[in-house]
């Protein structure tokens, strides 16, 4: 490939990033790319346990706005780093702390991450309720059928102004029940890649 890309996966916790990425890179490895994914929160953690800050990455968010953004930087210094033909991060747009809504990719992030792309992904507020409660692995804030229609409204107006800071274009992709296999194909599509 001529240009190596750089993508930014998003949306509102339970819509099905994680999975998306890892099925996107599995079908970029299958076509022979180098292909690596980050997930940003899993960097942030890191760094939060060598500073004794958090005990699981679901309490990060009720750390202190101070707190969360030393380790945001930590993990936005890192990655930067990260090299290959496509490059994923599965992060957030904001993230709902005890002082409100904090954007998860402020300028100074978006400056490291450098992306090509930025993909939100959506689903309906009911879908998005009934992952959140099938998925134990996580322990994810009660929400409404109403906050989660906010948070997506959010989620478009916060990812417009990362496209006009960075000049990258904005895809919004629905991650609709039991296509997950579809809204990774779509990922690959909207990254410019044709698959074989
Ligand atoms: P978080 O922001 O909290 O990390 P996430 O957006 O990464 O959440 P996932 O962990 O990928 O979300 O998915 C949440 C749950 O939804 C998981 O149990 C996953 O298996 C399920 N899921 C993801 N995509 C789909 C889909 N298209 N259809 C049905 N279930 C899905
Ligand atoms: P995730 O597994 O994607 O939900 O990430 C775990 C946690 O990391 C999130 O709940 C947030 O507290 C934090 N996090 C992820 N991405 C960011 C970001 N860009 N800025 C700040 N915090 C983030
Ligand atoms: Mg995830």
């Amino acid at each position: 490939m001529d240009v190596a890309k750089r993508a930014i996966v998003v949306g509102i916790p339970g819509v099905g990033k994680s999975t998306i990425v890892n099925k996107t890179v599995e079908l970029l490895k299958k076509q022979g790319l180098t292909a690596k994914f980050v997930i940003f929160g899993s960097v942030m953690f890191d760094e939060a346990l060598k500073l004794g800050l958090a005990k699981h990455r679901d309490d990060m968010r009720k750390l202190s706005v101070d707190e969360q953004t030393k380790l945001q930087v930590l993990a936005a210094s890192n990655i930067k780093n990260t090299s290959a033909e496509v490059v994923i991060v599965d992060t957030h747009l904001f993230i709902h702390t005890q002082e409100g809504y904090w954007p998860g990719i402020p300028e100074s992030v978006l400056k490291a991450l450098s992306p090509t792309h930025l993909i939100c992904l959506e689903a309906s507020p009911k879908e998005i309720m009934s992952r959140r409660a099938r998925d134990g692995t996580r322990s994810r804030d009660p929400i409404t059928e109403d906050e989660i229609n906010r948070d997506l409204q959010l989620s478009r107006s916060m990812l417009s102004t990362l496209a006009i800071l960075s000049g990258a274009p904005m895809l919004l992709t629905s991650n609709n029940e039991g296509k997950a296999d579809e809204t990774a194909r779509s990922v690959v599509k909207g990254l410019g890649i044709n698959l074989g």
